[in-house]
């Protein structure tokens, strides 16, 4: 079975490009998760360009809900207390990054869960929307998932994977990302604050309320609250960026 991880995002809109125009054959299954916090110009893009071009090649693309089939929320672990998002910590006296459970719970496992109660799919090929400029986040296979990289098999770089959003004439892809994902770079940043004003307002109020909990505990990389920090691309911070592979593609 091929399942085939649709992250939303620029690099999955090349994909779903290959199939429209021919040149990538269907995978059996196209899934893409819901957190319930992806920005909201995601499913929009998705609903007006990429489902309805995919489902003229007789492929559907299936939107898996997190609230019915992710065990956790946004805490979790074996006490049931570790925060599950990379959000940045000052606890220590120097800023460092908690480590991301969160796609894998909300994004990874979801699918999984759906595959095996709707379908009996327990194993097969994921294909992930991974270009040759990113070759570094290529993942080995496991016991039961293969990885398959159609833009890397095809040798293409995220501007190629935009060209082929261009020649199908669709607008640039909106960024994928859960509106309140700490991992935004400050372009991201600000396009939430300056483009999604809805948005903006639930990830503001969020990283006030991860203080509620833990008062160490931030979305923006200076550890400062989200509406006070420095946007400008001069702060922009060091850390790394998801490496799960279903987020920001
Ligand atoms: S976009 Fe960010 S917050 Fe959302 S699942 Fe991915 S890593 Fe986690």
């Amino acid at each position: 079975m091929n399942v085939w991880m649709n992250g939303g995002g620029h690099q999955s809109c090349g994909i779903a490009a290959l199939i429209a125009l021919g040149e990538l054959e269907p995978p059996d299954f196209t899934c893409i998760a819901d957190t319930g916090m992806e920005q909201s110009t995601t499913w929009n893009y998705l609903d007006k360009w990429i489902a309805p071009a995919l489902q003229e090649r007789g492929v559907q693309v299936h939107r898996i809900f997190a609230k019915d089939y992710a065990t956790v929320g946004l805490y979790g672990g074996a006490d049931g207390d570790t925060l599950l998002i990379p959000a940045f910590t000052n606890q220590s006296g120097q800023i460092g990054k908690l480590s991301a459970f969160c796609s894998n719970e909300w994004k990874v496992r979801v699918i999984d869960r759906w595959l095996v109660k709707e379908h009996g799919v327990k194993s097969g090929t994921r294909w992930i929307g991974f270009t040759v400029d990113e070759l570094r986040r290529v993942q080995k296979d496991d016991k039961k998932w293969k990885k398959r990289y159609p833009l890397i098999d095809l040798r293409l770089n995220r501007w190629e994977a935009a060209l082929l959003v261009k020649r199908m004439g669709w607008p640039e892809p909106p960024r994928s990302s859960c509106w309140m994902c700490p991992n935004h770079n400050q372009t991201e940043w600000r396009d939430i604050r300056d483009n999604k004003p809805d948005d903006w307002a639930l990830a503001v109020n969020f990283d006030k309320m991860l203080r509620d909990k833990d008062p160490h505990a931030f979305l923006h990389a200076d550890c400062v609250p989200l509406d006070e920090a420095n946007l400008d691309d001069m702060n922009e911070s060091l850390f790394d960026r998801c490496e799960s592979g279903v987020c920001f593609i």
